[in-house]
């Protein structure tokens, strides 16, 4: 039920409407009976500063932020977490002392799933990542501080993949990092241990495929961070040549599960999102 003294949260992307963010959350507020309901807005223009505005006001409780809002939200945070300067984009948004603060869960979501479920070990470790955009930085920020071997980016904007390595090069992190290009992406995908999708494709059945079929091994870990469908192609043939898989369901409920905790201060009820996520 909605209240007059209901507090609202919102998850700010655009498109945004097909978003499962608003199934979880509320499920959540529903189990723990918080007086609480989470909406999606999709801001036009100058509608971004006006929703910071009100998150920072109290009148928005609090917000997540997706695409394509994740690194331009920046401007308008007046703090911003060392979480969220690590990965360089925010994706959670909330009010302390009248400070907007920026901070971003995607990292921890991809942790937590990669190392606890998946059961992958970084140590002399290496990996692929393909794509460069917002969820690209999430996840070689996370690769490089668990101090990965090395790691090799491919991205078709150049662009992007150059942007990304810059960023990354502003850190200390002891894993080399290097560029590679689409003809190199089936020897690198053979030579690497883990293999991550932070691109789009998959998503459709028209979609091309990432990495050569022959190439999955069952000595290698694939990532996929696409969820819809469930098995992407690129898992299909991992998990046929008996590789170890997992899709960006995990990650997508434990980031949502951290921000929860950041926002209302109290342990998520986990299980409860993440099987609303599925439902969904
Ligand atoms: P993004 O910022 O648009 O980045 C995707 C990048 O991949 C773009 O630079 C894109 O280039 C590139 N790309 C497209 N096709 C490619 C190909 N065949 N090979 C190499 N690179 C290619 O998107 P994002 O925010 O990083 O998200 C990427 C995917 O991860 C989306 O499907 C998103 O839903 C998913 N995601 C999942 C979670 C989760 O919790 N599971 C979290 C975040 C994101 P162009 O821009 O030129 O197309």
């Amino acid at each position: 039920m909605i209240y007059g003294n209901t507090k609202v949260y919102t998850v700010i992307g655009n498109p945004v409407k097909h978003s499962k963010s608003p199934n979880m959350h509320n499920a959540a507020f529903q189990s723990l009976n918080i007086n609480a309901c989470y909406v999606p807005l999709e801001p036009e223009g100058k509608d971004l500063k006006s929703i910071c505005d009100l998150i920072r006001s109290g009148v928005i409780s609090g917000s997540n932020v997706t695409i394509p809002f994740k690194e331009s939200v920046v401007e308008f945070v007046d703090i911003l977490t060392d979480e969220a300067s690590m990965i360089g984009s925010v994706n959670t948004l909330y009010s302390k002392n009248g400070s907007l603060i920026g901070d971003n869960t995607d990292g921890l979501g991809f942790k937590k799933s990669l190392f606890s479920d998946l059961g992958f070990s970084p140590l002399n470790k290496s990996a692929i990542i393909l794509g460069a955009g917002g969820a690209a930085k999430a996840v070689t920020a996370k690769l490089c501080q668990a101090e990965l071997k090395s790691l090799v980016i491919f991205d078709i904007d150049d662009i992007k993949a150059e942007e990304l390595l810059k960023h990354i090069s502003n850190f200390n992190y002891k894993t080399e990092v290097k560029l590679i290009s689409s003809s190199d992406v089936d020897v690198f995908s053979d030579k690497s241990d883990l293999i991550v999708n932070c691109t789009p494709i998959g998503m459709k059945d028209s979609d091309p495929l990432l990495v050569s079929e022959d190439i999955i091994t069952s000595n290698h870990w694939v990532y996929d961070l696409v969820y819809t469908p469930p098995l992407t192609k690129l898992l299909f043939n991992a998990k046929k040549a008996g590789a170890k898989v997992l899709n960006g369901m995990d990650m997508l409920a434990y980031q949502g599960a951290e921000s929860f905790s950041i926002w209302e201060s109290v342990e998520p009820p986990y299980e409860i999102m993440k099987k609303e996520l599925s439902n969904a």
